[in-house]
């Protein structure tokens, strides 16, 4: 089931009393059309009536796809810097929901479950648009750090991340873009060969360091790595 709460906001332009229904989780299976709203960027947009000004209420929901094998712990932009507690938080619902903590049934769904926390709505959306392709995120996540050291300029700063945006149609290019995390303004393009993810992919021994920092705890983003302390490895 998807489940909806009604929230009360006050517009950014004319401050008028916005209430807007908010989703607290979302089942792709039995709504898609939202599993699609989150991939076209307008899932919880909202239009002030007072104004008309746009704008969109960040994510904060949980997110199944039982076909795809995908659970998501989609959370506000302005957690990612507390991302190690929303791991726990999402490792301990997931646990009574779909893991050692579940009942025999749900456990059964579970273990086709990959459990996944993002920040932002770019961070949500391209996670989908990985799955839909076939692409396993933490390669994806080895190629931003690849891009890092190979381009020669790079507009990182606080708030700004690097995202998958697209595949080209002849299927050979990756999109990226670098955008603002909080607003979504794209600030630079640039595409990167299909070649460099097959590489990636294929190259397992020098990689497996970074896959393992990458996969330890379900935050799986590059921009962890330099973030804090970090989760201690055992
Ligand atoms: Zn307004």
């Amino acid at each position: 089931m998807s489940l909806f709460h009604p929230v009360n906001l006050v517009c950014p332009k004319c401050e008028a009393p916005v209430v807007t229904m908010a989703v607290g989780s979302v089942n792709a299976d039995r709504r898609p059309d939202l599993r699609e709203d989150i991939l076209s960027d307008r899932f919880q947009d909202i239009e002030c009536e007072a104004c008309q000004e746009g704008f969109r209420l960040q994510p904060q929901f949980n997110y199944l796809d039982v076909g795809r094998g995908q659970w998501i712990a989609a959370m506000q932009a302005d957690r990612m810097r507390t991302h190690l507690q929303v791991e726990d938080e999402a490792a301990l619902l997931f646990s009574e929901s779909y893991g050692d903590n579940a009942p025999a049934a749900a456990q059964q769904v579970g273990k086709d479950l990959k459990m996944r926390v993002t920040f932002g709505w770019p961070a949500v959306r391209e996670k989908l648009l990985l799955r839909e392709h076939d692409l396993d995120d933490v390669v994806v996540e080895m190629m931003k750090l690849h891009i890092l050291r190979s381009v020669p300029s790079v507009p990182m700063a606080e708030g700004i991340e690097l995202r998958l945006v697209d595949i080209n149609e002849d299927n050979d290019a990756f999109v990226f873009t670098w955008l603002e995390t909080a607003t979504e303004k794209a600030i630079e393009g640039l595409s990167v060969p299909r070649d460099l993810y097959a590489a990636i992919a294929a190259n397992t021994t020098a990689w497996e360091p970074m896959r393992t920092r990458l996969e330890n705890g379900a935050f799986v983003d590059m921009q962890k790595l330099y973030m804090g302390e970090g989760r201690p490895s055992d």
